[in-house]
């Protein structure tokens, strides 16, 4: 197992015994989640913005238009601050504090390198479609497509999990109360697929979309 050494900005202190260290369970969660939020302090103050993610090796990828702002501060070198959250359950406690979630959270600093080179930018397209839609085959980006669009890495250098997982923690002196208490599992699950309007007649919908479904609910 490799553990990635927490340093003074990764080490969980609210809660350590909730952190994660080691790669296998950042990427296991970096792998599940669709979306990041992305944090950067900018000339015109914090800003956040939620957007596609994902890892391949001990790197993670985000791409945008060259006109987005963040991407350009983040492009120019800007410090991020990248999280990705999954929901596993709500968690009804007997008194307001006892509300809570159950979670798996990663978060990662660093700063990005811009992706240049076509070639790597056309496998990173390959690794988008394949992260969203498993199995879909698409055409070919076009040179233009590829020139036009900010593919960004982030190392997976100086990162943290942290996971909660044990339901209700209420104080002894409510558990005598009669207030239910316990958890209600959450997953992301795939609704029906629907053609879109101008399909071309003829095609069907494949079985991978049929089957669709993120890697956690298999
Ligand atoms: C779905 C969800 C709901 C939450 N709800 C609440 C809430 O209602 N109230 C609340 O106080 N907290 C909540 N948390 C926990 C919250 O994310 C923070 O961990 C917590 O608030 C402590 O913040 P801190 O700045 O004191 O962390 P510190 O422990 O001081 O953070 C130090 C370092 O630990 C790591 N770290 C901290 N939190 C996380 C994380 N969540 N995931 C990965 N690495 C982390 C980071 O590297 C961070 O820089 C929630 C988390 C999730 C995922």
């Amino acid at each position: 197992m490799t553990i990635i050494t927490p340093t003074e900005k990764t080490r969980v202190r609210r809660r350590p015994e909730r952190a994660a260290y080691d790669l296998q369970t950042i990427h296991d969660i970096l792998d599940e989640a669709l979306v990041c939020h992305i944090g950067v302090a900018t000339e015109s103050g914090p800003r956040v913005i939620p957007t596609a993610i994902i890892r391949i090796g001990e790197h993670v990828y985000v791409h945008g238009s060259p006109n987005n702002q963040l991407l350009t501060a983040l492009a120019d070198g800007a410090p991020a601050c990248i999280t990705v959250t999954l929901v596993d359950s709500v968690v009804a406690g007997r008194s307001g504090f006892g509300m809570s979630m159950d979670y798996r959270s990663v978060m990662i600093f660093g700063t990005a390198e811009k992706i240049e080179d076509i070639d790597e930018k056309e496998r990173l397209v390959a690794a988008f479609v394949e992260d969203i839609v498993p199995g879909h085959i698409v055409r070919p980006p076009k040179k233009k497509e590829l020139a036009a669009t900010v593919f960004l890495r982030f190392p997976i250098s100086e990162a943290s999990a942290k996971i909660r997982n044990h339901g209700v923690v209420d104080p002894e002196e409510d558990h005598a109360l009669d207030v239910w208490a316990g958890v209600v599992p959450l997953k992301l699950v795939a609704g029906e697929p629907r053609n879109c309007a101008d399909l071309k007649p003829g095609i069907p919908t494949p079985d991978y979309v049929m089957r669709y479904r993120r890697p956690s609910a298999k």
